[in-house]
């Protein structure tokens, strides 16, 4: 009865946005020199989350050996991934 194919997702090649802003165009385009940055927050918990968070990481797998060792020492499995990059907006032509 219910649809739920709201299948929503962003194309994944490149973050790339347009916001018009009365006649303004901006594109924003990854900053290639600033790659993005990866943490994770253990929220395994009832009542609360645990909230042991692994600091800013570079690569997956350094998260996922941190994620690894709290599992490995806490027994935790449900983590909340953040990926932070940066964009760089680029002025588009006056319309
Ligand atoms: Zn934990």
């Amino acid at each position: 009865m219910s649809e739920a194919t709201n299948t929503d997702v962003p194309a994944r090649s490149t973050v790339r946005g347009r916001y018009r802003f009365r006649e303004y165009h901006v594109t924003t385009v990854p900053d290639p020199l600033a790659l993005p940055t990866v943490a994770a927050e253990c929220v395994t918990g009832e009542d609360r989350n645990c909230g042991a968070t692994s600091g800013t990481l570079h690569t997956q797998d350094e998260l996922t050996r941190w994620i690894a060792g709290h599992c490995a020492a806490t027994g935790h499995e449900l983590y909340e991934q953040t990926t932070r990059s940066l964009l760089r907006a680029e002025p588009g032509a006056w319309q």
